[in-house]
């Protein structure tokens, strides 16, 4: 099973606080271990867990999912449009 970065993004506060299902979980680690732009997001998203101090809490600023989102649509965008013009790729 193949997921998206965006389906992967919806799963990282789970992955995170470990409260995904086995399988899934193992889809996500599968994705992040060879997509950079989700590990990015998951150090990110991890850093401000350690920022609030409380793990057992997870929220996000109102409108930093929303932002994030678009920026890493953005670079998405890019990184395609990279690999559309590299020939070696
Ligand atoms: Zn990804």
């Amino acid at each position: 099973m193949i997921i998206e970065c965006k389906h992967v993004w919806d799963y990282i506060s789970g992955y995170l606080d470990d409260s995904l299902p086995p399988e899934t979980r193992e889809i996500v680690q599968r994705h992040l271990d060879h997509c950079e732009i989700c590990s990015a997001v998951l150090d990110s998203t991890h850093n401000i867990i350690i920022l609030t101090g409380d793990d057992r809490v997870f929220e996000l600023p109102a409108g930093f999912s929303e932002r994030l989102h678009a920026r890493l649509a953005r670079e998405i965008a890019d990184v395609s449009h990279e690999q559309r013009n590299d020939p070696a790729s």
